[in-house]
């Protein structure tokens, strides 16, 4: 605590999980922290609907030049340690089973191409564990990635749907613990004001300070504060727009569903299965915490280039939101049989989605998209407003020590 003590007020809007990290490592470096929320709980939107996949590179096969699979790899190394600087966290107990892959017919690449991709990752974990001198997850020395022979493509998914399936060592953590942990902590922070129902409408550099403006019961209030950090993804170029700050490429907002069934599962009940490379879908077994689903062409239901997307948290009646679970999970128990052997109750199901915000305007079908990269993320500073295009949850306790790093001016050694 209080590795420096400059006394300074920071505000940081949005408590997602970036947003949260970045106040907790803030306040232990002595700074007083406004955060902003418009939800009425922080850790409530992305970062809790989420996957949970702490991504090793594997899925951005597109991205040919590694950019993308070198980010995800440095932030995944340091996902767990770094979040254990702001809650305890015991990684065995929120794990995943491990993922397969499951190349699909009509896939934008073959499995022979696919395989190539993945020793590329595989090698660059090496190097970068070697750099860093973390374990993924605090557990994994290496990446294993395997093929399967063609007659065990059956023991994981439908073979008339596969044309091949790798075995691999890249996991999830459940996401609902993490954000109940980060909860408690950022209430419990003595250096953290946590506003919520609160929501930025703008900010506005007056020369002595950046003014915050913000709603809260409908009352129109600002602050002024030295220093500002967005953190609101969803929220962020509306924000960054009254600043005249612009996006700096063609983006998009999507909503995609993460549906979570909660019951408890056996490692041997459903394969953790990444289905690629295209508009395809995921399952994830969390054992005793449940399993999560999703199928793109049915649970990829919003689709904004506007600066602030829809409201679509608020638009999907319960009725439809089942509507979307019963037709992924259609399409997922054509692909993955096991997933209809499993026995839970309408309670059980938890049809929640959320907000991608991404660089790229053209969808996951088109090779070329720019949705299939996501490097070009992190912060962008205009003075003392930073905003920050956190790009996947993998990296968010990297960034959020990052982020302090330049604000504090001092290095995590
Ligand atoms: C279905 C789905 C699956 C995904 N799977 C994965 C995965 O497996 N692995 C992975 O690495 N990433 C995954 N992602 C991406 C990941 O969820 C996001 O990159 C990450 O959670 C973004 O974190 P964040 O803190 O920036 O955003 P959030 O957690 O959404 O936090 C932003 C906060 O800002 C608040 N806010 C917005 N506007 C305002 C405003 N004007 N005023 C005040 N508050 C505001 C919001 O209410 C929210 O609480 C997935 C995303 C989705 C939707």
């Amino acid at each position: 605590m209080n590795e420096i003590a400059p006394k300074k007020r920071i505000a940081i809007l949005g408590a997602g999980g970036l947003g949260v990290c970045t106040a907790l490592e803030l306040a232990n470096r002595g700074y007083h922290v406004d955060l902003y929320e418009e939800h009425s709980a922080p850790v409530k939107k992305a970062s809790y609907v989420q996957e949970g996949k702490i991504h090793l590179g594997l899925i951005y096969a597109l991205d040919k030049e590694l950019h993308t699979a070198k980010e995800m790899i440095n932030g995944a190394l340091h996902f767990i340690t770094y979040l254990k600087r702001w809650v305890d966290i015991n990684p065995e107990e929120i794990i995943s089973t491990p993922f397969y892959y499951g190349v699909h017919k009509g896939s934008l690449m073959s499995p022979e191409e696919v395989a190539v991709h993945y020793n590329h990752c595989s090698n660059y974990f090496k190097e970068a564990r070697s750099h860093f001198k973390k374990d993924y997850l605090d557990l994994f020395e290496s990446l294993e990635i395997s093929r399967l022979p063609d007659s065990e493509i059956d023991s994981v998914a439908n073979p008339d749907y596969m044309e091949a399936i790798f075995k691999t060592t890249e996991y999830a953590v459940e996401p609902r613990i993490i954000s109940e942990k980060l909860t408690e902590a950022v209430l419990a922070h003595p250096q953290i004001n946590l506003f919520l129902n609160t929501k930025i409408t703008a900010v506005s550099d007056q020369g002595n300070g950046l003014k915050v403006h913000f709603t809260r019961d409908q009352n129109p209030a600002a602050e002024i504060y030295p220093e500002v950090i967005n953190a609101t993804w969803n929220g962020l170029l509306a924000i960054d727009k009254t600043m005249g700050i612009e996006p700096p490429q063609k983006w998009s907002h999507r909503y995609k569903f993460g549906n979570k069934v909660l019951i408890p599962l056996k490692n041997e009940d459903l394969p953790s299965l990444t289905i690629v490379q295209g508009p395809f879908g995921d399952t994830v077994n969390f054992r005793d915490r449940g399993l999560f689903m999703s199928w793109y062409p049915v649970g990829r239901t919003g689709w904004s280039e506007d600066y602030r997307a829809p409201e679509w948290d608020n638009q999907y009646s319960t009725a439809e939101r089942i509507d979307v679970f019963e037709k992924s999970l259609e399409e997922i128990a054509l692909r993955i049989p096991a997933i209809r052997n499993l026995k839970f109750r309408p309670e059980d199901i938890s049809p929640v989605g959320g907000v991608i915000y991404a660089h790229g305007n053209q969808d996951v079908d088109v090779a070329d998209s720019r949705l299939h990269t996501r490097f070009e993320v992190g912060m962008r500073s205009f003075g003392n407003y930073h905003t920050v295009n956190t790009g996947k949850y993998t990296i968010i306790p990297l960034l959020a020590v990052t982020i302090a790093n330049k604000i504090s001016g001092k290095t995590l050694s």
